[in-house]
């Protein structure tokens, strides 16, 4: 079975994730989710919030789905999974550079590794969920760019 693991913050899952989401049910058999835990970042929503509004978001899209979280090495999971391919998604030129450096990264790491790197509907190139956040702390409308699981959360989050 041809699979693949599309790791990320998912903090919250926003439409720009579930359009490579999309993108990826269509290449492989199953498509891993797995929400991981970013040193570099402070999460909004906690872990289980964010499992559970990817699994929310994931209900009416065709593909076969598996929802987790893991807290580690990319690589490390990639060997406990046996799965050797990584989806992640790219919108602007800014995303290359980290995305690249993180391919490379993790194939110094463990050189089975491969990084397919999936580029979004153009309307969607600046969606990210920081900027969702953003937005919605100061009660601006994004309910284009998430699912309704995910405008329900934020609305309670930031109280519109
Ligand atoms: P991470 O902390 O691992 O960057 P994110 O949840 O921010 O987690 O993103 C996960 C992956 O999804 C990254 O590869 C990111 O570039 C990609 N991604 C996020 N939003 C979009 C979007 N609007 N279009 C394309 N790719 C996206």
């Amino acid at each position: 079975m041809n699979r693949a693991i599309y790791p990320g913050s998912f903090d919250p899952i926003t439409n720009g994730h579930l359009d490579i989401i999309e993108r990826a049910a269509r290449m492989f058999d199953e498509v891993h989710i797995v929400v991981m835990h970013n040193i570099r970042k402070k999460y909004t929503f906690p872990l289980e919030e964010r499992i559970e509004l990817i699994q929310k978001s994931l209900v009416g899209i065709p593909g076969n789905f598996v929802v987790s979280s893991y807290d580690g090495l990319l690589v490390d999971l990639c060997k406990s999974e046996d799965i050797y391919t990584v989806i992640r998604g790219l919108r602007a030129l800014t995303d290359f550079d980290y995305e690249f450096q993180m391919a490379i990264t993790n194939r110094q790491l463990e050189e089975r590794v491969e990084s397919v790197l999936l580029v979004s509907n153009i309307k969607y190139t600046y969606v990210s969920s920081s900027m969702v956040k953003e937005v919605a702390y100061y009660h601006g409308d994004v309910s284009d760019v998430v699912p309704s699981c995910v405008l329900s959360a934020l609305k309670r989050e930031f109280e519109y």
